[in-house]
């Protein structure tokens, strides 16, 4: 499991009434703990890759994501923000995009984009409700490719979440992840070139369908939207 928010230092509310000391103050860290544990299960899990594969590329609209000067960040925060379930579900995290160069080329050759990145209903009962990466679909098998060049830090095997996963990092401090793969043709420690065929489309971990959960993480560790550094 991964946890991109920091879990300390908590800076103890300053609320001045001394009811919230001793076993009080306890109780609501341990509150506080449960819910951002809770959150960064919802954020892993859930994934929805299901529906008919069309096998045709969308087209990529004109003056979409990638130098677009206003990017749709904002519109992420700001939905995100509101209509929140309040605490820390309704503050998901999202990384800084313009710090995150270029030089991506696609991790799947054909695809269609069956979950795009930010808020969404949940697939399933107890999925995420905010996508912190973006669902291509294609067939069972289909070749997955290092979107850049980099080092492969993760290669994991879980039955629940991104299932089968890996996660590289790249020169420049940011990282990349794929997620629910049939199976995996790297390993821990291997270097791969952007194009590289890394592992093979699946529907491991929490999935309904053949897709790839591709990520990209800032230099800081937190997911931005993929569309807004390549074209999808
Ligand atoms: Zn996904």
């Amino acid at each position: 499991m991964y946890i991109n928010q920091p879990l300390s230092p908590f800076s103890p509310p300053t609320f001045g009434a001394q009811s919230m000391m001793g076993l009080g103050m306890q109780m609501l860290l341990l509150s506080q703990m449960m819910k951002m544990m809770m959150t960064v299960f919802a954020l892993v899990a859930g994934e929805s890759g299901q529906a008919a594969f069309s096998g045709a590329r969308p087209a990529f609209g004109s003056g979409g994501g990638f130098h677009a000067g206003g990017s749709p960040l904002g519109n992420f925060l700001g939905s995100s923000g509101a209509g929140g379930a309040g605490g820390a579900a309704s503050s998901a995290p999202v990384g800084d995009a313009k710090s995150v160069g270029g030089g991506f080329v696609s991790p799947v050759d054909n695809y269609r984009i069956s979950s795009r990145f930010g808020p969404r209903k949940a697939p399933t009962a107890g999925a995420s409700t905010y996508h912190k990466g973006i669902d291509l679909a294609a067939p069972l098998n289909t070749p997955v490719r290092a979107a850049k060049a980099g080092r492969v830090t993760v290669s994991k095997d879980q039955a629940t979440g991104y299932g089968k996963w890996i996660e590289i990092q790249h020169a420049d401090g940011t990282k990349t992840r794929y997620g629910h793969l049939n199976s995996r043709d790297v390993q821990v420690g291997s270097q791969v070139q952007a194009g590289q065929v890394i592992g093979k489309m699946g529907s491991t971990g929490t999935s309904t369908g053949s897709h790839l959960h591709f990520e990209v993480l800032d230099k800081s560790g937190r997911q931005i939207n993929p569309e807004q550094v390549m074209k999808l």
